[in-house]
């Protein structure tokens, strides 16, 4: 059921939950353990990632806050503020990706 997945930075396997964060890279959803993603995220690689881990309490939050975000804009403003909306339901499918491409997968 586990295939293993493999940190982008140090090509070691993620073993656990805890010690994965998924982040987008050029539309791609990447894992990286805990502990490389900051090393990683803070180094030269911001310009191009620029993002929030997707998973974990920050990017659950993030998920929330777009979808509210989202729905309101759906509902409040004109044509062009609804199709801001649809990004909120970009971030949300995201979010969901990620759950179910690693962390469903993984021992928590
Ligand atoms: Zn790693």
């Amino acid at each position: 059921m586990n295939r293993g997945f493999y940190c982008e930075r140090c090509r070691k396997e993620i073993k656990y939950r805890d010690d994965l964060v998924t982040t987008t890279f050029l539309f791609q959803l990447v894992p990286y353990h805990d502990e490389c993603y900051s090393k990683d995220i803070k180094g030269m690689r911001t310009f191009f990632v620029g993002n929030q881990p997707l998973n974990g309490l920050s990017g659950n939050i993030q998920t929330l806050i777009a979808l509210i975000l989202g729905i309101a804009a759906f509902f409040l403003l004109d044509e062009n503020g609804r199709l801001t909306s649809l990004l909120a339901f970009v971030v949300l499918g995201y979010r969901l990706y990620s759950y179910f491409k690693f962390e469903k997968k993984l021992a928590p």
